[in-house]
C-alpha cells in the first residue's frame, strides 16, 4: 500500500470495518441543532443527559426552548458544561431561525450554503465545526465537518500539518469524493465524519492503538 493512499480508501476501509454509523443520533433536525451546540468541548454522553432533560420538560422544540427562563435552560444543559455560554448560543440560534426563517428549518435549508454558513458563523458561540455540523446534519448541505479526530488521523498519517487550517482539512476530506455525483456528497460526508469519530474513539486516541485500527495499513513507513 502506498504511503499516501487516497483518502477515499480510508473511507471505504472504515465503512467495511465499522459499518454505516447512521448519524446524527437525533429524532428531529432541531435536536441535531441543539446537540451540535451542546457537544462543543464535551463528550456525547453528557449531551445525551442534557437532551434527556430538555425532552422530559417538553422543551426540545423551537417554540418551547426559547421560552424557557435562562436559568432553567442552564440547569437542563448543565451536564454538557459551559452552560452559560451554550444557553446564550442556543437562544441566539433560535432567534436567528425565528427572525430570518420564521422558525422554519426547511426554509433555512433551501438557502445557498455560503449564505447559511455566514449567518451561522455570525452567531456568538458558533465556530466552523458547529456551523458545518448544523449545515450537514440538520440542513442536509454538503459540507464536511472537520474535528480534532480528523486532524489527528491526517497528521499521524502525514497527510496534513498539525497546524493546518480548518478550511485546508475540509478541502482535503471533500476531495476524497470529488469524482462522485454531487448529489451523493452530503451522504458521504455524513458517513465519513461519523466513521472518523468512531476511529478516534476506538483507536486514534491520545495514545494510539494502531495494531487493531482499520487504518493501520495506511500509516506511512517512517
Ligand atoms: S490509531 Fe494509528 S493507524 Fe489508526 S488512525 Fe490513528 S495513527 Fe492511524
Amino acid at each position: 500500500m502506498p504511503a499516501h493512499a487516497p483518502l477515499r480508501l480510508y473511507y471505504e476501509r472504515l465503512l467495511a470495518a465499522y459499518g454505516a454509523q447512521q448519524w446524527w443520533p437525533a429524532e428531529t433536525a432541531f435536536e441535531v441543532l441543539v446537540g451540535a451546540v451542546l457537544t462543543q468541548n464535551t463528550a456525547w454522553t453528557s449531551v445525551e443527559r442534557s437532551i434527556a432533560n430538555l425532552k422530559a420538560a417538553n422543551a426540545l422544540s423551537l417554540d418551547a426552548l426559547p421560552a424557557l427562563p435562562e436559568e432553567t435552560l442552564r440547569t437542563f444543559i448543565r451536564p454538557s458544561g459551559f452552560m452559560q455560554r451554550k444557553a446564550a448560543t442556543l437562544q441566539a440560534l433560535c432567534l436567528w431561525l425565528q427572525q430570518t426563517y420564521q422558525g422554519s428549518l426547511s426554509s433555512a435549508a433551501e438557502q445557498p450554503t455560503p449564505l447559511l454558513r455566514r449567518q451561522l458563523l455570525a452567531i456568538r458561540g458558533i465556530g466552523p465545526e458547529t456551523a458545518d455540523s448544523i449545515l450537514l446534519y440538520a440542513l442536509g448541505h454538503p459540507v464536511f465537518v472537520v474535528d480534532e479526530y480528523l486532524r489527528r488521523v491526517l497528521t499521524r498519517h502525514a497527510l496534513a500539518e498539525a497546524n493546518a487550517s480548518y478550511d485546508a482539512l475540509q478541502t482535503l476530506a471533500e476531495q476524497a469524493f470529488a469524482n462522485d455525483n454531487a448529489s451523493t456528497h452530503a451522504a458521504h460526508y455524513n458517513e465519513f465524519h461519523a466513521l472518523i469519530v468512531e476511529t478516534g474513539k476506538r483507536h486514534c486516541r491520545r495514545r494510539p492503538s494502531c495494531d487493531k485500527c482499520p487504518l493501520q495499513e495506511f500509516l506511512p513507513e517512517a
